[in-house]
């Protein structure tokens, strides 16, 4: 499998002396799900911020054969790179559809609308819903909704932080279901930025263990099929600094 994203030695910082992320590298091949598993302050959504070019970072971003690393967030997502916020940050006064008109605005009039019935196929609970007001969404249909309005865009590459925040796990299972399905039959590529290991395990392939800022250990997800293994990684990785 080739390449989709290849990040090196990626570096971030907030000021002169904070580094919130140091000498990231990894790689997500075309169609995968690769997930960053972290505990608070990890550097995960500054990893994600940096993809979709909305900090500045160091180091080298290839995206499909070329370097993407000096492009605006507005190139990036024109050539597929879509970046989906933790806490959603969709548009409350406008209603679903004009907030999945949003996220296709670089598209044409006619593909817009396609896209926007192909999202609303994929996610019932919000297409019943499509002429209300967002703020009247539960938290899962939000969460669909935000996710939904970076399909909208076309991604080729979808950075999704933390979909799991604030929803119950069973709603968090449809939101993951929904996505494996559509990415199956899309060759679309994900980085996940996650908590929780047990639903993380539902989508992805791989798995890179973040702490201060460094990949402190990587997992393919058949590593980590039986429980023992998992309680390791969690042990390993994801328990106290
Ligand atoms: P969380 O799940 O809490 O978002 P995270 O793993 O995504 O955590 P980041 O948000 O990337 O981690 O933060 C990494 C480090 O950078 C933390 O120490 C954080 O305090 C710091 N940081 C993040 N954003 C800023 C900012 N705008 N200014 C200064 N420091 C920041």
């Amino acid at each position: 499998m080739t390449d989709l994203l290849t990040i090196s030695d990626l570096s971030v910082f907030y000021g002169a002396s904070a580094q919130a992320v140091d000498s990231v590298s990894f790689s997500v091949p075309t169609g995968s799900v690769v997930a960053l598993l972290g505990a608070n302050g990890a550097g995960k959504t500054s990893i994600m911020k940096a993809i979709a070019g909305l900090i500045p970072a160091e180091g080298r971003q290839v995206f499909e054969g070329e370097d993407v690393s000096g492009l605006s967030a507005r190139e990036r997502v024109k050539r597929g790179i879509v970046y989906v916020p933790e806490g959603r940050e969709i548009v409350g006064d406008m209603t679903v559809r004009e907030n999945l008109t949003l996220g296709g605005y670089h598209l044409s009039g006619r593909e817009r609308k396609s896209r926007a019935e192909m999202v609303l196929d994929l996610f019932p609970e919000i297409a019943n819903k499509a002429d209300r007001h967002a703020w009247r969404l539960s938290g899962g249909e939000q969460q669909m909704l935000a996710i939904g309005r970076g399909l909208m865009a076309k991604p080729r590459l979808l950075l999704l932080d933390e979909p799991s925040l604030g929803l119950a796990p069973m709603l968090v299972r449809r939101v993951f279901d929904r996505l494996g399905s559509f990415r199956s039959e899309s060759d679309l590529a994900i980085v996940l930025v996650e908590q929780n290991l047990a639903m993380t395990m539902r989508i992805c392939d791989e798995l890179h263990f973040l702490r201060g800022g460094r990949i402190v250990g990587h997992r393919t997800a058949a590593e980590l099929s039986d429980s023992a293994a998992r309680q390791e990684a969690i042990d390993a990785y994801l328990g106290a600094a």
